[in-house]
């Protein structure tokens, strides 16, 4: 229990649904006490009144920052970077979950700024050093940042949610910029699902490019996906042949997933796809040929026909 330092501020960017702040967040959250300074929560949108006051419960935090504006709904790259760079100057390191969000305005936030932007960091060192993986995870590289402001996202994936409540921090409402104008948000088509949400469920069943068809993805899978009421995800080389949508793709270039069980069913195990499910608890593997890479990650494995 270490006397906080209020010289260090840390600005920690919230994603939310107006209601809720993600659980990725709290995973932030406990990131960003690694620098055992003072912690803000940026919570912007169009409405963020409520998520506001269940954000403030939360002990590790000193502020809530909020700002609101019908323009937020949809939060745009240029938008959000405008309100982070109006917000940057008391802060010494800004960070957010490695998201696709963050993924959209974080860079901008970066350019605007002049500083770099370094992501997917898996554990923070020290106060401006940390370590991210390359080369799809193959290589822990460590690396220093001599930047005014420190700007990350984090691998959420090895970091435990601080506490939800037990809090009372000060919420602060900012004047919003107005828009920036330079894009407009159109439309969105989202796919309902009465299964989980990929990013935090307790079992995902991942199919390969091996189950040949979407009609066997979801003839093959569904059954018992649906059984033990897991969430559905798929490689790259599944969702680049059709079989599956492209939100499920689990990996580097898809979403990271740490669930308490994984079972990957006709997937070989590429670095890439390695990459976005190895923080899983247990990994189960199916796969026809007993050489298969994901044998490797895998603490049961079936050699055998998935089919
Ligand atoms: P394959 O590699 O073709 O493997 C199929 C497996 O199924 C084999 O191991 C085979 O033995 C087994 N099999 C075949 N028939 C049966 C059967 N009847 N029963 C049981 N097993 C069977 N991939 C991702 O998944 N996610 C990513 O985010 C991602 N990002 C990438 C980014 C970059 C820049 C690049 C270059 C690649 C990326 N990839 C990604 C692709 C990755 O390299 C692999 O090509 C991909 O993961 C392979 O998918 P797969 O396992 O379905 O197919």
């Amino acid at each position: 229990n270490t006397a906080i330092d209020t010289q260090i501020k840390i600005l920690v960017i919230a994603e939310h649904n107006e209601l809720e702040l993600n659980d990725s967040v709290f995973k932030v959250i406990s990131a960003a006490k690694s620098w055992n300074g003072e912690v803000d929560l940026l919570v912007m949108g169009k409405n963020t009144e409520e998520v506001a006051k269940n954000a403030a419960k939360i002990k590790d935090i000193k502020s809530v920052i909020r700002l609101d504006g019908d323009h937020l709904e949809h939060l745009l790259a240029e938008d959000a970077t405008k309100i982070v760079e109006m917000l940057s100057n008391n802060y010494q390191v800004i960070l957010a979950a490695h998201s696709w969000s963050s993924r959209n305005f974080l860079p901008r936030v970066a350019a605007v700024l002049n500083v770099s932007l370094i992501t997917d960091v898996l554990k923070i060192e020290s106060n401006n050093v940390y370590t991210r993986a390359i080369y799809a995870g193959n290589v822990h590289a460590k690396i220093q940042s001599k930047d005014p402001i420190q700007l990350l996202t984090i691998h959420t994936s090895l970091f435990e949610g601080c506490s939800r409540d037990g809090g009372d921090a000060k919420i602060i409402k900012k004047d919003t910029p107005p828009a920036m104008n330079l894009t407009s948000w159109k439309s969105e088509k989202i796919n309902k699902s009465d299964r989980p949400a990929l990013i935090d469920a307790k079992i995902v069943i991942s199919g390969g490019r091996s189950l040949g068809s979407e009609e066997n993805f979801d003839k093959v899978l569904s059954p018992l996906v649906d059984e033990v009421g897991a969430a559905l995800g798929a490689t790259r080389a599944a969702v680049d042949a059709g079989y599956a949508p492209n939100e499920i793709q689990v990996g580097q270039t898809g979403v990271v997933v740490a669930p308490e069980l994984y079972m990957a069913v006709g997937v070989s195990g590429a670095n890439q796809h390695v990459y976005g499910m190895k923080d899983s608890r247990v990994v189960v593997a199916i796969n026809n040929d007993p050489d298969a890479t994901i044998f490797q990650f895998a603490d049961y494995g079936l050699v055998a026909d998935l089919f």
